[in-house]
């Protein structure tokens, strides 16, 4: 399977950071993100302070790991790398972050996973610089306080609702990372090409980016798997026609759904009668965890008009019953 969210291999890491652009001027779209990046960074590094907190958020395969990498080279300073998950104790935090550099950064992925003591140490940390930690067990217990330099924290997550309102609060830049266009993609496909040394023409790079459900890191995979089919079948070349017959083998359609967005909408349309169903029923029915659906699958169905959500269930609109080829209900034939 394609989607963004799978584990990675050794292998496909290696090449996900040779593609990962370096700098904020190789960092392709997502404008917003970008502009409000490049005026902050540029007024701490003026100040020779650290970056305020920056919280990412946005679906799997957007770029945030990317970006956060990104702020620490383009701030000058080191960036240290670890995950909600991982972080079990508190110590596991203290340890990371009493070796930290002045204006370091430090990167927490799926930062909506953190446990609630790790949570707690980390307010003062991003407020005050400050680590109140507690050292042995019952009337011995004291608490000791340790300075800490001043640092940049960057979390990831794939929904900000997923997050404490204590802990959203404390970051001074919060940014939305959103689908990529089509075009975006397509330069992003290029520029992977480019460094692949793949041969490739405008025409192939547009087909798979518009198949690439507006996402960076699946472009970059489907690439991959369109060179591996124009080597064997044809001259090595990615042309249109190529890139096509390659990721129809590859099971993903026309507008990019793979086999799990297939089996969901399906689901809905037939299982359901078009809905609206609730979340865990359409999780039993696919065989897909509630996460999965709500982080990977249903985000791209939605912002492309495919699925709604309603307060009572997931719907299908009418372009799902079009791209199915189904007779369009009375509820949505007017
Ligand atoms: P996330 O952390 O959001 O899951 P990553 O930062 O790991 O996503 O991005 C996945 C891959 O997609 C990266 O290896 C990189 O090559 C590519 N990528 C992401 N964003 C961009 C971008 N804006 N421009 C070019 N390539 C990108």
């Amino acid at each position: 399977r394609l989607i963004a969210a799978n584990p990675l291999s050794q292998q496909e890491e290696a090449l996900e950071r040779a593609l990962r652009p370096k700098v904020l001027d190789e960092y392709i779209g997502q404008e917003k993100a970008r502009g409000q990046l490049e005026i902050f960074i540029h007024a701490a590094r003026g100040r020779s302070e650290p970056l305020d907190h920056v919280l990412l958020f946005g679906p799997p395969g957007l770029g945030k790991t990317t970006l956060a990498h990104i702020i620490a080279k383009e701030m000058g300073v080191n960036l240290r790398q670890t995950s909600g998950p991982v972080l079990e104790r508190a110590g596991d935090l203290a340890a990371l972050l009493t070796n930290l550099e002045p204006n370091d950064v430090l990167f927490i992925d799926e930062i909506h996973r953190l446990s609630p003591v790790v949570e707690e140490i980390l307010y003062p940390a991003m407020e005050d610089y400050r680590l109140d930690i507690m050292i042995g067990e019952g009337p011995a217990a004291r608490s000791v306080r340790l300075d800490l330099p001043p640092f940049t924290l960057v979390g990831a997550t794939t929904r900000a609702g997923m997050l404490t309102n204590p802990l959203r609060d404390r970051f001074g830049i919060v940014s939305r990372l959103e689908f990529y266009t089509a075009d975006e993609l397509a330069r992003i496909v290029h520029r992977s090409a480019g460094l692949l040394e793949v041969p490739m023409v405008d025409a192939g790079a547009l087909e798979i980016a518009r198949r690439s459900r507006g996402t960076p890191r699946i472009a970059n995979r489907l690439l991959r798997r369109v060179r591996d089919y124009a080597q064997v079948k044809a001259d090595g070349v990615v042309t249109s026609d190529i890139a096509d017959a390659a990721l129809k083998m590859l099971d993903v359609d026309k507008l990019g759904f793979d086999l799990m967005d297939r089996k969901l909408l399906e689901a809905v349309l037939e299982k359901f009668g078009g809905g609206p169903v609730g979340l865990d029923n359409l999780a039993a029915a696919i065989g897909e965890e509630r996460d999965t659906i709500e982080d990977v699958l249903e985000p791209y169905l939605i912002q492309q008009g495919y699925l709604m959500r309603t307060p009572r269930g997931r719907v299908a609109t009418r372009l799902a019953y079009q791209h199915f080829g189904l007779a369009l209900p009375d509820s949505l034939a007017s």
